[in-house]
C-alpha cells in the first residue's frame, strides 16, 4: 500500500533523529500488520451487504434471492452460483478494490466458477492464482 514510497531518510526527518533501521523495520511490520487487520474488518462488516444477490461475474443484481436459495442461475450470464462461494467472492472483490489493491475476477468454466485470479496493484497483494 502507501509504506512503498516512504524511505529511511524522509521517515528520520518526519519522525526524528532518533528513528534506527531496527525501529523502521518494527514500523513496517506494525504497517503490514494494520493493514491486514483493516481488510480483516472490511470484510466482517460487509457480510451482512447483500453481497449473496449479486452475481460475482457480471454483477446482475438477483433482487428475487431468498435465504432459502442455496445456490441459483444467474438470468444475465447463466453462471451457476453456489450462494456462499458467490458472496465469498463479491466481498473478497469489494474488500480488495476498496482499498485499491487490485481486481479479483472469477475464472468461469462452462458456466461454474472455478476460481479466482488476482490482479495486484500493492506488493501487499500477491499475484496469484487461487482455487475457490
Ligand atoms: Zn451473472
Amino acid at each position: 500500500m502507501f509504506f512503498e514510497d516512504l524511505n529511511l531518510e524522509g521517515t528520520k526527518r518526519l519522525w526524528g533523529k532518533q528513528v534506527s533501521d531496527l525501529a523502521f523495520g518494527e514500523f513496517l511490520e506494525k504497517l503490514k500488520w494494520q493493514s491486514k487487520k483493516r481488510i480483516r474488518s472490511v470484510l466482517k462488516v460487509d457480510k451482512w451487504s447483500p453481497t449473496a444477490k449479486c452475481c460475482c461475474v457480471c454483477a446482475f443484481h438477483n433482487k428475487d434471492l431468498t435465504l432459502a436459495d442455496r445456490s441459483w442461475e444467474c438470468p444475465e450470464c447463466h453462471t451457476h452460483l453456489d450462494r456462499d462461494e458467490n458472496a465469498a467472492i463479491n466481498i473478497l472483490k469489494e474488500g480488495v478494490a476498496s482499498f485499491g489493491l487490485g481486481v479479483v475476477r472469477p475464472i468461469v468454466l462452462f458456466n461454474k466458477i472455478v476460481g479466482y485470479s488476482v490482479e495486484a496493484f500493492s506488493s501487499l497483494l500477491n499475484s496469484t492464482r487461487a482455487s475457490a
